[in-house]
C-alpha cells in the first residue's frame, strides 16, 4: 500500500542532468499551466501540503519530483513527477523551445514511467495541447485523463461536461476530479496503486 500521507518533495530538475533515473517507478502529471496540476498532486494526502507552490509561468519549466513511500517501510515506492505545464500564452519562443526539449528528454527512454496522468479542465472542451499530449501518450504509456475543477460545475452540468470531454478524448480511463473538494481523490489513489502493481 502506498502511503500518500508521507509523500514529500525530493527535487526540482531544470534540465535532463537533474532527472531521476534510478529505476524507481514514476507516475507523471501533465497538463496546461493553471489547470491545477500542483493542486492535484498536493491533494493526494488528505491534509495536503506536499507540493511546492507553483510560481509564475516560465519559472515553472521544471520537473518536480515527490517521493511516495510504501506503508510500513521507508522505501520509495514511486516518484510522482510534476511536469512543466504547457499552453501558457505569454512566453517567448526560446522558453517554448526549452519546454519542448525538457519534455522530450523526460520521456526519452523512461522505462520507469508507469502512468501518465493528463489533467484537463472539466469545464471546457480540451484544447489542442491537451489533444497533442493524449496523442503522444496513446500506444506509449498507460494514461489516465483527469478532469479537474469539477467543483465549478453544477451537479446538473456534470453529465454533459463528461460527455463533451469523452467525445473529444475518446475512451480510456477518465476521472472527474476536484483538487478543491477532494472529489475523485480515492479513485485517483486507487489508480496510482494499480499502476504500480
Ligand atoms: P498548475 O499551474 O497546473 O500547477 O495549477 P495550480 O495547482 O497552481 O492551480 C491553478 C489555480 O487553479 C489556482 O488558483 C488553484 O487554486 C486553482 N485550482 C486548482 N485545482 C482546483 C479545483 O479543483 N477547483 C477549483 N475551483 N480551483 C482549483
Amino acid at each position: 500500500m502506498l502511503k500518500f500521507e508521507s509523500a514529500e518533495f525530493v527535487k526540482s530538475a531544470a534540465g535532463p542532468e537533474g532527472f531521476l533515473r534510478d529505476g524507481i517507478p514514476q507516475i507523471a502529471f501533465a497538463g496546461r499551466s493553471n489547470v491545477g496540476k500542483s493542486s492535484v498532486i498536493n491533494c493526494l494526502p488528505r491534509h495536503g501540503g506536499l507540493s511546492r507552490v507553483s510560481a509564475t509561468p516560465g519559472k515553472t519549466a521544471h520537473v518536480n519530483y515527490f517521493a511516495l513511500p510504501e506503508a510500513g517501510s521507508r522505501r520509495t515506492a514511486a516518484y510522482l513527477t510534476d511536469l512543466p505545464g504547457y499552453g501558457f500564452a505569454r512566453v517567448s519562443a526560446g522558453e517554448k523551445q526549452r519546454w519542448a526539449r525538457l519534455m522530450e528528454a523526460y520521456f526519452a527512454e523512461n522505462e520507469a514511467l508507469r502512468l501518465l496522468v493528463i489533467i484537463v479542465d472539466a469545464r471546457h472542451e480540451p484544447k489542442q495541447d491537451d489533444l497533442d499530449m493524449l496523442a503522444f501518450a496513446r500506444g506509449r504509456y498507460p494514461y489516465l485523463i483527469l478532469a479537474n475543477k469539477a467543483d465549478k460545475l453544477k451537479a446538473s452540468q456534470k453529465d454533459m461536461a463528461v460527455e463533451v470531454l469523452r467525445e473529444s478524448l475518446g475512451t480510456g480511463a477518465f476521472l472527474l476530479f476536484s483538487a478543491q473538494t477532494g472529489e475523485g481523490r480515492d479513485s485517483l489513489r486507487a489508480a496510482l496503486q494499480r499502476a504500480l502493481e
